[in-house]
C-alpha cells in the first residue's frame, strides 16, 4: 500500500538523507549535496544549518572548489562527541558492548560471558550493568539508544528474537526486554544484516546501495540491502539464505527444513571436511590441500552460497564475513571461476565480492550502525514519526 508524504515527515528524511551523505562524503559542499539530492540550495543550507546548530555536523574550511564569485566553498563533516549509540554485538558465547559515535566508531569496548543455555532475563541483566557502567562516559540525554546485532532469525520491527540456536531461545521479545532492564529505547536486528548496515555506512560502500554481507561462522547470516533499504520480507525475517536447502535428502537442520546450506557451510562442518588438526586453521588446511578434493568441497560449497545470492538478489557487491573473510585470499579464483561457469547470463557486469573492511569490528560497528539507521541516517524499517518517539534525542 502506498503511503503519503507529511511535509514534516519529508523534512526528516530530507535532513537523514543529508547526514548520511556527509558521512559517506567527508567534506562535502552545500552545493554538492544540492546537486546529489536536487534539492534546493536554500533547503540544504536551511536543514544543514540545523544540524550545524544541533551538533550533528561541523564546517571545516575552505575547500578547492570554487564557488560563486570566486569565493571557497566550505565542507561539512560529521561531528563526533555530541550524540551517541550503545552497541551491543551478541555471539554464541560472549556478549561485546560499546560506545557508538556518529562515524560509525566504537568506544569503550568491553566483552562479557555468555553461558551455555542462558535465560534471557540474566543476559539483559548482564549486558544492562556493564551499559550502566558505559553511560557513566556520555551524558544520559546525549545517547540515542541501543542497537543490537545477535545470533538468530530476528524481526527487527517486533523486536522479537524468533529462534537463535545459540542460545536455545525461541520467541524472546529481545528489544521490549532489554529496553525494560537498561532504561533505554532499544533496536535489534541479526547480526548479518547489522553487518550489511555498518558495511554501506561506514565501510566505503555509499556508491553500493545493493549490497549483500554474507557472515560465516557456526551459523550462516545474510544481509541484503536493496537500494539503501534493508530486505527483511513480510514478516520480517527473509533473507534467511542459511536455510535455504541445497540437498532436498541433506540432513535435519534445527530449524525444521532438511539439508540447509547452514548444516554444510557452518564452520565445524567445514573443518571436518577439510580434516582440520590441533593447531590448524581453515586457511592452513586449504593451502595444505590446494587443489585437492576436499580442497574443492569446500569451493564447491561457497560458490553454491554466492550463486544463489546472484541469482535471488542480484546485488552489485557481496561483502564477506567470518570464518569465510579470511579464506577468501586461499580460494577466490577458484570460487569465481565457479561462479562464472553457473552464472553465464550474469556476468557482466560482474558482481564484486571482498572481505569486510571493517574486520573484527564488524559486529559492534554493524550494531551502531542499526541504532544510527534507524535513529539519525534514516534506514529503520518503521516510519519516521514512530522511530523520533523512541528517542530522547529528536535528529
Ligand atoms: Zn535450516
Amino acid at each position: 500500500m502506498g503511503r503519503g508524504l507529511n511535509i514534516s515527515f519529508a523534512h526528516r528524511q530530507n535532513r537523514s538523507l543529508l547526514l548520511r551523505l556527509i558521512l559517506q562524503h567527508p567534506k562535502i559542499s552545500r552545493a554538492k549535496l544540492a546537486e546529489m539530492t536536487q534539492l534546493t540550495p536554500a533547503s540544504v543550507s536551511n536543514i544543514t544549518g540545523i544540524l550545524i546548530k544541533e551538533r550533528y555536523v561541523h564546517e571545516i574550511g575552505a575547500l578547492d572548489e570554487i564557488r560563486s564569485a570566486g569565493r571557497r566553498s566550505i565542507g561539512l563533516e560529521i561531528s563526533n562527541g555530541n550524540h551517541f549509540t550503545i552497541a551491543v554485538h551478541m555471539q554464541r558465547q560472549h556478549a561485546s558492548i560499546g560506545i557508538g559515535n556518529l562515524d560509525g566508531s566504537v568506544t569503550h569496548q568491553s566483552h562479557i560471558a555468555i553461558p551455555d543455555h542462558p535465560n534471557p532475563q540474566d543476559v539483559a541483566r548482564d549486558i544492562a550493568n556493564v551499559i550502566k557502567t558505559k553511560m557513566r562516559n556520555v551524558p544520559g540525554e546525549q545517547v540515542l539508544g541501543v542497537g543490537v546485532g545477535t545470533s538468530g532469525i530476528v524481526d527487527t520491527e517486533a523486536g522479537m528474537i524468533y529462534a537463535a540456536l545459540a542460545y536455545e531461545w525461541q520467541q524472546v521479545p529481545w528489544a521490549s526486554l532489554l529496553a525494560s532492564t537498561t532504561g533505554l529505547p532499544v533496536v535489534v536486528d541479526n547480526n548479518a544484516r547489522a553487518m550489511a548496515l555498518g558495511e554501506m555506512l561506514f565501510g566505503g560502500m555509499a556508491k553500493s546501495e545493493w549490497l549483500a554481507f554474507l557472515f560465516a561462522g557456526q551459523g550462516i547470516g545474510l544481509g541484503v540491502l536493496a537500494d539503501g533499504k534493508m530486505f527483511s520480507g513480510g514478516h520480517g525475517i527473509g533473507g534467511e539464505l542459511g536455510h535455504l536447502t541445497i540437498n532436498w535428502k541433506g540432513e535435519s537442520c534445527w530449524c525444521g527444513n532438511v539439508g540447509c546450506l547452514e548444516t554444510y557451510l557452518n564452520q565445524s562442518r567445514i573443518e571436518s571436511i577439510l580434516g582440520v588438526g590441533r593447531g590448524e586453521t581453515i586457511n592452513t588446511s586449504l593451502k595444505n590441500l590446494y587443489q585437492r578434493g576436499a580442497y574443492y568441497d569446500v569451493v564447491d560449497l561457497v560458490a553454491t552460497a554466492l550463486v544463489g545470492i546472484v541469482n535471488i538478489f542480484n546485488p552489485r557487491i557481496i561483502v564477506l564475513g567470518g570464518w569465510l573473510a579470511d579464506a577468501w585470499a586461499q580460494i577466490e579464483t577458484d570460487v569465481r571461476n565457479t561462479i562464472k561457469s553457473r552464472t553465464r547470463f550474469w556476468n557482466d557486469p560482474p558482481v564484486a565480492i571482498r572481505p569486510s573492511i571493517l574486520g573484527e569490528e564488524v559486529g559492534l560497528q554493524g550494531a551502531n550502525a542499526v541504532a544510527l539507521g534507524r535513529w539519525i541516517y534514516g534506514l529503520g524499517p518503521r516510519s519516521y514519526d514512530d522511530q523520533l518517539e523512541e528517542s530522547p534525542v529528536n535528529p
